[in-house]
């Protein structure tokens, strides 16, 4: 497809700013805002968003202005462009607020005010993230592991945030192979081998499943999935290395075409193969904290491999691999009027801690004091831990219920709430848990479950032991509908 003129005029323009100037691996500097250009197509950005990549780093390391970019591409580009410029250096405006702000969490801070405009600086930013650490190679070796490290603590977290799976996956995995390089490679040739030794089985489940589908009439895509390296590495540590407690590292992606298609096969696979207890995930009804969805399930096959089922839609899919910009993709021009009237909420409602984040880059800007570790706890966290009297840890979701916590604890306990105390003050199962609670539940023999609580709980774990409890419950619960009862013979 050829660029349309604008974008030819950006390019033209970028060429004629850089002219001269060389990467650090001797190539012409434009190589980088071309390939930047490149990758922000393959995302599906708006026109303005690619202008602005082309642009990216004119302002800071060439003769070119704001006024020239807005001159010529207008606001909208200017202010991307300005926005991305803001995030790399440190100008005046913000160095004042380091003074109230600690100075180690800079980047943090910029990245913040930046967002706080548009969202959209933020996929340039990461576009640029993502060349520079295709091309890490050519930088001295303390440079690239503080680029990768950095990479590894903030932008590979932030993509995942954006459920932008596909750029976390590549952004995690380079640079980890700068961090740790042996262990990288370790890992590599584990799953390697890993894969090799699944190839024939996983061939033989991909015919058993094809032929049950074309059976019931199910048109569907099948596809294996590789674990990320860094992803393994991540959940050896918190196995304590065990790899036998790694369940998905084999895995089957089935894509159909609609929700109820979904369900249909993985009761077929259930039907098929032995289904692994508590392994079985519905991200359809209740979505990540990203916006992302799928069913899974890990079953045990018939030559006893343990193998984990991905099923979802085309869409949902897509979502997956290209979260945000594949909302852009689809929404491109109602969001960018909406970001021109300063309105957000044609997000996905799953990213609505994007509105958080552009409401602390305001209260910032009116220099108001704002807790910083609260927000990178919420931002890069989907979990809250918060404390027993005794000081045990219990994580939980975010968003997360007294009851939750209780039933986290033990059915025994969540079964017979009365109360809960959170930080020594009397609270009530209403209030949601924050980051770093002592919680302390009260609990009365006499107690019983209530159908009432399904709406004072968050998390599908307390609800499935709640439900439990409701239909093992003999005594009649005065809270439930009472007109269905069947009167007693
Ligand atoms: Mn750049």
């Amino acid at each position: 497809m050829e660029d349309s003129p604008r974008i030819q005029k950006a390019v033209e323009i970028a060429k004629k700013a850089h002219e001269g100037q060389l990467r650090k691996n001797g190539e012409p500097y434009i190589v980088h805002p071309l390939a930047v250009k490149k990758i922000l197509e393959e995302w599906g950005m708006d026109e303005d968003t690619i202008i602005a990549g082309i642009l990216h780093d004119t302002v800071e390391d060439t003769d070119l202005t704001l006024e020239d970019i807005k001159k010529e591409f207008g606001e909208s580009v200017a202010f991307l462009v300005d926005g991305v410029t803001k995030l790399s250096t440190a100008r005046n405006g913000m160095r004042d607020l380091d003074t109230y702000l600690p100075a180690t969490k800079d980047n943090f801070l910029r990245l913040m005010i930046a967002l706080g405009d548009d969202i959209r600086v933020l996929i340039i930013k990461l576009a640029d993230r993502l060349h520079n650490l295709r091309t890490l190679n050519a930088l001295p070796p303390d440079k690239q592991k503080k680029i990768a490290k950095e990479t590894l603590e903030v932008f590979a977290p932030l993509a995942d945030r954006l459920n932008m799976g596909l750029l976390r996956v590549e952004l995690a995995d380079l640079a980890f192979k700068y961090v740790d390089p042996r262990r990288f490679e370790e890992l590599s040739n584990l799953i390697k081998k890993y894969n090799k030794s699944a190839e024939k089985s996983l061939k033989n489940i991909e015919d058993e499943i094809g032929q049950a589908l074309k059976k019931e009439g199910i048109k569907y895509e099948i596809s294996g999935r590789v674990k990320s390296v860094y992803s393994l590495h991540k959940k050896l540590a918190k196995h304590n290395q065990n790899m036998g407690e790694i369940y998905d590292l084999v895995a089957l992606r089935i894509i159909v075409d609609d929700v109820t298609d979904c369900y249909l096969v993985l009761g077929l696979i259930h039907s098929l193969y032995t289904p692994m207890n508590g392994r079985i995930k519905d991200y359809i009804a209740m979505p990540k904290q990203n916006g992302y969805q799928s069913l899974h399930t890990t079953a045990i096959t018939k030559d006893k491999r343990i193998v984990e089922f991905q099923i979802r839609t085309k869409e949902m899919h897509e979502y997956a691999e290209r979260g945000l910009a594949a909302s852009f993709y689809y929404n491109e021009q109602k969001l960018t009027e909406n970001y021109k009237k300063g309105k957000i909420e044609h997000l996905p409602t799953n990213l609505l801690w994007i509105t958080e984040l552009q409401m602390t880059a305001a209260r910032l800007r009116e220099g108001k004091k704002v807790d910083l570790k609260k927000l990178k706890i919420n931002l890069f966290a989907d979990k809250i831990f918060v404390y027993t009297p005794k000081g045990d840890i219990i994580d939980l979701p975010k968003g997360a219920l007294p009851l939750d916590f209780a039933y986290k604890l033990h059915s025994e306990i969540g079964d017979h709430v009365v109360g809960v105390k959170v930080n020594g003050k009397m609270s009530n199962l209403n209030k949601r848990l924050e980051q770093g609670d002592v919680v302390e539940i009260l609990t009365s023999k006499n107690q019983t479950p209530k159908s009432s609580w399904l709406d004072k709980i968050f998390t599908p774990h307390a609800r499935s032991k709640l439900l439990r409890a409701l239909r093992l419950s003999n005594s009649p619960d005065p809270a439930a509908p009472k007109k269905k009862r069947k009167p007693r013979k």
